[in-house]
Order: C-alpha cells, then structure tokens, then sequence
C-alpha cells in the first residue's frame, strides 16, 4: 500500500449512524471525524451509550455508516466489497472485546487457531496445521499463556482468557488493533496486567492501538485520548506520561494532560 508516514492509520470522516426502533429514529453517531495516528496507543473514552461500540464496528467494518467514510492507510474501507472488508478485518486488523467471544468447547490453543482455520480450506489449514500452530503457541508465549495451552475457557480466569483473546487477534499479524473495553469486565489489578500487555505490544511489537473504555483512569494511561459524548467526538487531549521512559525524572507524577485541540 501506497502510504506516507504521516497517513493516518485509521480514520473516521463525517460518521453519521442512527438506529431504528418502531420507525423512530435514534442517531447514535452525528457526524464523528476522527483520526488514529500509527505507532499510538489512543483510547476512546466515554459514558456508556456515548457510541464508542458502534465507532468500533464501523471502524472494523462489521457495520456500514449511514453517511461518512472508514479509510485505512490511506485506503477506503467501508465501501469494499464483502471480500476486501473480510480482507481488512482478518488481515490488516485485530478485534478484542469485553466479553473475550472465545468458543467455550475449544482449548486456549484451538481459540488461537480458529482465525487461521477460518481463513483457509480445510486442506489448506491442514497442509501448514504445523506451523499455524507453532505461530499459535508463539502468540500464546506472547501473552504469558502458553503454559494453559491445553485449558478451555472455563478453566481460565477473565484475565487469562482475555490474554487468548489478545494472542488470537495477533494470529494474523495485525497492524491495528481495536480493543472494546478490553478490560470492562476484570478486577482492578487483572485490568492493569491487560493494560501493561497492550502497552507492550504497542511499544515492542509496534502495534497500533485503538482503546475503548467508559473508564477516565484506564483512558489517562492511553499516548492520546479522544471523547465522545452523544454521538459526538467533544475533545482530544494527550496524555504526557501515560508511558513514561524509565529515565523519566518523576514517573510516580499522576499523569498529565496537555490539551492540543478541541476535537468539537
Ligand atoms: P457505548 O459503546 O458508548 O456504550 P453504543 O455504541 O453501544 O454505546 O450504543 C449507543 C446507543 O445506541 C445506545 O443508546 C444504545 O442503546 C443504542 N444502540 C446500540 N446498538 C443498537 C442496536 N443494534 N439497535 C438499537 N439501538 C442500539
Ligand atoms: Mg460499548
């Protein structure tokens, strides 16, 4: 792809999106123009019902805008064919959500697989079965898992099964991934693990991140935060020391936010 640095990675341009009920219109989206530097770890914060979910999906492709286009490294999204947006969503991108949606019947090892199965004829994913599942164990080292390989959903944690989760988006090695309230259903101290995993992958293994959270303190740890409120992106700010260096001469200082812009 034909792409400058400085492209962004994802962007949103006039999203309008309503849904109906009874024939009574509910605008959901009102016009959301935003855009997702590559390289940052950005959260998109808001109150529930704010229309941080249904963002994601059209950003993700799983639904189509009323008005208003999705573009992907300088590239229209929204508009492909069933084909290409099946391309985007299983090649160019990963999806984790609050609720994990690992199959319950599959070991951790086979939940990491069923992207690779998904995308190949049952020939195919047995002809490269040996190395699909060597990547899969790689991507469950990666995550600090490999040791529950063999457990199914039922015998993890929320935190360990979160972890499968992130290891099956990165199965096809992804240059975005889209986390909707990755850590909405965890405690606290499972919540920050999950954090420090996607803080990881975002700084060593170059992964660009797009957060969503209802949470302020989870949005605070994110390089850049955009708001919505109503359907509406009201503000953008970045967060200094959401991902302070080591050297850093006070890292324990609550994070601070400088403010570039009214995103309204
Ligand atoms: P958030 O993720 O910020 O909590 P959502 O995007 O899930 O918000 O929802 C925004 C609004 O759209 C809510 O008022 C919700 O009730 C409504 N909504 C979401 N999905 C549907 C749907 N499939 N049909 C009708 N209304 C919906
Ligand atoms: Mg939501």
């Amino acid at each position: 792809m034909n792409h400058s640095s400085d492209t962004p990675i994802l962007q949103a341009r006039g999203i309008r999106k309503s849904y109906y009920k009874n024939q009574i219109e509910l605008p959901v989206l009102r016009g959301v123009d935003v855009a997702f530097a590559r390289g940052e770890l950005s959260a998109l914060v808001g109150r529930s019902g704010s229309g941080k979910s249904t963002l994601m999906h059209l950003l993700a492709t799983l639904d189509q805008p009323d008005q208003g286009e999705v573009w992907f490294n300088g590239e229209r999204v929204d508009n492909l064919h069933r084909r290409g947006r099946d391309r985007y969503r299983n090649h160019e991108i990963g999806i984790i959500f609050q609720f994990y949606h690992l199959l319950p019947e599959l070991t951790a090892l086979e939940n990491v697989l069923t992207p690779a199965m998904i995308s190949r004829s049952v020939l195919g994913y047995f002809r490269q079965r040996k190395s699909l599942t060597a990547r899969a164990e790689a991507m469950l080292d990666r995550v600090g898992l490999l040791d529950r390989k063999t457990h199914k959903p039922c015998e993890m944690s929320g935190g360990e099964m979160q972890r499968v989760a992130i290891a099956r988006s990165l199965m096809s090695e992804p240059q975005l991934l889209l986390a909707d309230e990755p850590t909405g259903n965890l405690d606290t101290e499972t919540g920050e693990s999950i954090l420090q995993l996607l803080r990881q992958l975002n700084t060593e293994d170059d992964l660009t991140i797009v957060m969503i959270t209802h949470d302020d303190a989870i949005a605070e740890r994110a390089d850049r935060c955009y708001r919505m409120q109503d359907g509406l992106l009201v503000d953008r700010f970045e967060n200094e020391l959401a991902n302070p260096t080591p050297v850093a001469s006070n890292p324990t200082t609550a994070s601070q936010q400088t403010r570039t812009s009214s995103a309204a």
